[in-house]
């Protein structure tokens, strides 16, 4: 399994509300293979997302969707949903107001009835044209769209629902248009606006990770494989740290482990003895590894 379509498997697991599937429906059928009057028409290689389309289809425009699956196990094979015949695709294209005789194709912001409604549709475009990059090689995700002023709207539509400003952009890639972020914590911010969480925590695990085997990397007096071993509880708990501080639970810690982890998140490149040797009263190399034991079970709690 790839880190994206596990991703996509997190994303088809949520159960949105009702404003929601219209808008989730909508982004999955606009950004798909065909959305005309001939033909309303998905491909995908994800069988989840294709039972998606056309469970929302059904319910929101009333529209009989048929599934093909490839008959093959090759892992590039994609399933395709599509209306079946022009009656079908006019329902579902009056239901999101398109008259089908546009001149392009734009995004009809009037099917996103509430605010909640953009983390849906968004979800919908990802799961119908996206795509994200494993983290170990890059930090990116990109919808590829067929049409200029659907990118366009796409970019703004990512540009405008999210407080930061995570700098989509729109490239030109084989005739399609490439909207895409890039950068460690944008990707992961976007993740978790989708609703994939458990993809942003991995992102954000694998990155910590690099980033402590970079400054590994940059001593040379230890020995290897302890540093290793090292980085990996170092990097567990500055997550379980960061998990935490998210949460807004880090008031919630007894006084003497906020303390070492305030620590642990300045100095992740530290052994147990040296964090020990920087608290205000100083403590053994065990009696640190108990604290930040404490610290990863309180972590653990949250959810
Ligand atoms: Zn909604």
């Amino acid at each position: 399994m790839s880190f994206a379509s596990d991703t996509k498997k997190e994303l088809c697991k949520i159960k949105p509300q009702r404003c929601c599937r219209k808008a989730e429906c909508y982004g999955l059928l606009l950004f798909g293979r065909s959305f005309s009057p001939q033909a309303v028409s998905l491909t995908t290689e994800s069988l989840a997302a294709a039972h998606l389309a056309a469970e929302f289809a059904a319910e929101v425009a009333g529209a009989v969707m048929d599934i093909s699956v490839p008959q093959t196990s090759r892992k590039d094979a994609v399933c395709t949903v599509s209306a079946v015949g022009e009656e079908q695709a006019a329902k579902v294209l009056a239901c999101f107001g398109h008259s089908g005789h546009e001149i392009s194709l734009r995004i009809g912001f009037a099917n996103l009835e509430n605010d909640c409604c953009h983390a849906a549709f968004l979800r919908g475009v990802f799961l119908a044209c996206g795509t994200v990059t494993a983290p170990e090689r890059e930090y990116r995700l990109e919808f590829a769209v067929p049409y200029m002023n659907l990118a366009n709207d796409l970019a703004g539509c990512i540009r405008d629902v999210l407080e930061i400003d995570l700098e989509p952009r729109v490239s030109r890639r084989k005739g399609a248009f490439v909207v895409y972020v890039k950068g460690g914590s944008r990707v992961a911010d976007l993740l978790t606006f989708l609703g994939a969480p458990d993809a942003a925590m991995e992102l954000l695990q694998v990155r910590m990770l690099k980033d402590l085997r970079n400054m590994v990397n940059r001593q040379t007096n230890f020995e290897t494989a302890n540093l290793e071993k090292t980085a990996s509880a170092a990097a567990q708990e500055v997550l379980a740290i960061e998990k935490i501080r998210s949460s807004g639970k880090l008031s919630a810690l007894p006084d003497d482990l906020r303390e070492l982890a305030s620590l642990r998140l300045q100095y992740p490149e530290m052994s147990l003895r040296e964090l020990g040797q920087q608290l205000s009263a100083p403590l053994s190399r065990s009696g640190v590894h108990h604290r930040l034991q404490r610290i990863l079970d309180f972590a653990e709690k949250i959810r």
